[in-house]
């Protein structure tokens, strides 16, 4: 199933799920959004990530047959405390280590059993989510923990994210659940998604829209973060903070101004931000600056940010217009 939460990365959820259509499945958090997929003629299956909050919720999930995720008590006791239209199938979550959402594996068990014997719920899985595919520390121990919670039982599972898709094989059971490698950005940071035969999906641009000349030891935008080492050419590019460009993005920060590589200075601003194009002769008013995606990669300018990709994705503003080729 295809992840699509936080409008898809930041990419449009209708838009997105359209690309993504011929995958089995959708995964996202808020209710309205599944229902709006299916609105839009999704027949998939749809699993809210975080189950439902609200009783007043569950005829509507039901009737639209939506999946849910069942990692607390409370959400059992909910489906236990009336008889539903239309039973509801679940992804049972253990928490396997990362302590975020799922029930820990001595009582998995249990709530399991309980699910499997409520008249609400109707096909069952179970699940899990990994805190360190990403990284050194990989996924072994949460396996042992899993295996070990499920042992003798015959559901389908569902494990993987896309970093565990990529790294561990062992982890692809029957509901796989990428998002990031989806939209062309690797999940890990020593690793990048050109490495992984990944292309980006979304990629953000602007224009200059004013040139200045900056004298040496002059600054560029608000506060004192810059200070010209030499008499330079600024470019004016038209996205700031209000876009989701990062205002914490540091002096240094890659840029492409037509196509070629240069570096922000200065502070981000609302609605601007400054590019060295002292050594780009040929940029001026209208030329075209690249602020990541095809020729920028997104966990590049992420770095330099101190964030991951995924963070700027999401943040894409809804005032940025979008065209979608
Ligand atoms: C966000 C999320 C995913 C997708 O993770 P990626 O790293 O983007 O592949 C999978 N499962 C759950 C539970 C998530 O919250």
């Amino acid at each position: 199933m295809a992840v699509v939460k936080a409008d898809a990365y930041g990419h449009g959820l209708l838009e997105a799920a359209a690309a993504l259509s011929d995958s089995d499945g959708f995964a996202l958090l808020d209710l309205d959004d599944a229902l709006r997929l299916r609105e839009a003629g999704f027949r998939q299956k749809i699993v809210l990530l975080e189950g439902c909050f609200s009783i007043d919720e569950l005829d509507e999930v039901a009737t639209s047959a939506i999946d849910l995720v069942i990692h607390s008590r409370e959400q059992v006791e909910m489906l236990e405390s009336g008889r539903l239209q239309k039973r509801i199938n679940a992804f049972v979550k253990c928490n396997t280590g990362m302590n975020r959402l799922g029930f820990r594996p001595d009582i998995f068990r249990k709530m399991l059993e309980r699910l499997e014997e409520n008249e609400n719920i109707g096909e069952i899985a179970s699940m899990t989510h990994f805190c360190c595919a990403d990284g050194e520390e990989g996924v072994k121990s949460q396996m042992d923990v899993f295996n070990a919670a499920v042992a003798g039982l015959n559901h389908p599972s569902s494990l993987a994210n896309s970093a565990a898709l990529i790294r561990y094989p062992e982890t692809r059971t029957e509901w796989l659940r990428p998002g990031i490698m989806l939209y062309g950005a690797s999940p890990f940071p020593e690793q990048t998604a050109e490495e992984l035969g990944l292309k980006p999906v979304m990629t953000l641009t602007s224009r200059i829209i004013a040139i200045q000349h900056v004298m040496k030891g002059e600054g560029v935008g608000y506060g004192p973060i810059f200070r010209a080492e030499r008499n330079m050419r600024v470019g004016i590019v038209a996205c700031g903070y209000a876009d989701g460009y990062p205002r914490h993005a540091p002096n240094g920060t890659p840029v492409l101004v037509g196509r070629q590589l240069s570096k922000t200075v200065g502070r981000v601003s609302m609605d601007m931000l400054y590019a060295d194009i002292s050594d780009i002769p040929d940029a001026g008013v209208g030329t075209e600056v690249v602020l990541w995606g095809e020729g920028l990669p997104v966990e590049e300018v992420a770095k330099c940010c101190g964030t991951i990709s995924y963070e700027l994705l999401c943040a894409l503003a809804p005032r940025v217009p979008v065209t979608y080729t």
